[in-house]
């Protein structure tokens, strides 16, 4: 189904959503069909609603951005580059270019979480028994337990976090406005708080975010095309060189994005230095909770959240 406008979307949402999966750029759910994670009987291609496409500056209330928007355009937007520089750079670290090209924001922030024993072909989940997040009732990665730990591994929503950016979702029953902080759940099957018949629709950037230095880092095997192991975002800003307000998030080490708590209280007022950069690390890798999910062990992803944390708030003091 390729519906031409966003009424016509939500028009064959609410006749099949039971059976239908949404597509966007498709550089996750064409790969995730092919191993059978997903098997919809309709495929609802997103791609030619233009109306959802681009970035505009909303005269003093801060920026909207399309879900269909591409993360090329994000990445190379003058205004996000400038005013909102810690999303630029989340979106220019994802996969590859050409994935960019496809790959979309609304696709980012909807990303299924992933798992070393889940993100396999049917072949290889069959004989492993498959597990809780699809078609089995035990996780290979925390046996005894009834949760999914899988790992939400999309970059630009910690970034997203740190600008306390908020999510337009539109179904059969009407829109709604979220803080995208909202959207995830921590658990690593219903991974995000969405129904079958609504779609995340446009992403709003507030400007009070505006203008913060922002700085994103990242933990990959294959520096060129691959999913984040460990992201960090900071934002910050300074007045007569102490914090005056900054933000730390973290993905790919928990099933959702998070918030550092604490983080934002622990530099406010001061004057950043190697310890104060180091406790707010700490309280990332404290905030961090990876396991076997992924490649690398999570004693060193965890690891790497401290130190990537320590070195992105540095950076973000002496810009
Ligand atoms: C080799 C490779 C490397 C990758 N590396 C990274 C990486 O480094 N970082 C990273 O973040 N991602 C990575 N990805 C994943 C993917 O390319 C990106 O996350 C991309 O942004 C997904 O967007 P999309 O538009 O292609 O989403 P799609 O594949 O179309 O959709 C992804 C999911 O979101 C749902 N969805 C999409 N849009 C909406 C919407 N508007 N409303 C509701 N649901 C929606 C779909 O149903 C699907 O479940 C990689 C993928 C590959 C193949
Ligand atoms: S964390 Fe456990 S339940 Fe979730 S995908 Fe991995 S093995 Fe399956």
């Amino acid at each position: 189904m390729r519906p031409r406008s966003l009424d016509e979307a939500v028009g064959y949402l609410g006749k099949h959503a039971g059976d239908l999966r949404v597509l966007a750029g498709g550089t996750d759910l064409i790969p995730s069909m092919r191993q059978k994670l997903f098997e919809p009987q309709y495929v609802l291609d997103l791609g030619h609603i233009a109306e959802l496409k681009g970035i505009q500056e909303r005269q003093g209330s801060g920026i909207e951005i399309g879900a269909l928007t591409s993360l090329t355009s994000i990445e190379h937007s003058p205004l996000l580059r400038r005013r909102y520089s810690v999303l630029t750079q989340a979106a220019a670290t994802v996969a590859s270019p050409v994935l960019r090209n496809m790959g979309t924001i609304g696709g980012n922030i909807c990303l299924d979480t992933r798992c070393l024993w889940y993100n396999q072909s049917l072949t290889w989940r069959k004989s492993c028994g498959f597990c809780i997040k699809k078609d089995g009732d035990l996780c290979h990665v925390a046996p005894g337990g009834s949760k999914c730990w899988a790992a939400f591994s999309g970059d630009t929503p910690a970034a997203l976090l740190c600008l306390s950016a908020e999510i337009e979702i539109v179904g059969p029953s009407g829109t709604r406005k979220i803080p995208l902080r909202e959207f995830y759940t921590g658990d690593g099957v219903a991974y995000r708080s969405l129904h079958p018949d609504e779609l995340v629709t446009r992403v709003f950037l507030p400007e009070a975010a505006a203008d913060f230095t922002g700085v994103y880092r990242k933990l990959r095997i294959r520096g060129s095309i691959d999913y984040p192991l460990a992201g960090v975002a900071v934002v910050m800003k300074r007045s007569n060189g102490h914090v005056a307000e900054a933000r730390v998030a973290i993905t790919a080490v928990n099933p959702a994005p998070v918030l550092v708590k604490g983080a934002s209280e622990r530099l406010a007022g001061k004057v950043v230095d190697e310890a104060l950069a180091e406790a707010v690390g700490d309280l990332a890798a404290r905030t961090a909770k990876p396991l076997t999910t992924s490649a690398l062990t999570p004693e060193y992803r965890r690891e790497m959240i401290r130190v990537f944390t320590k070195r992105a708030v540095l950076a973000a003091a002496s810009n």
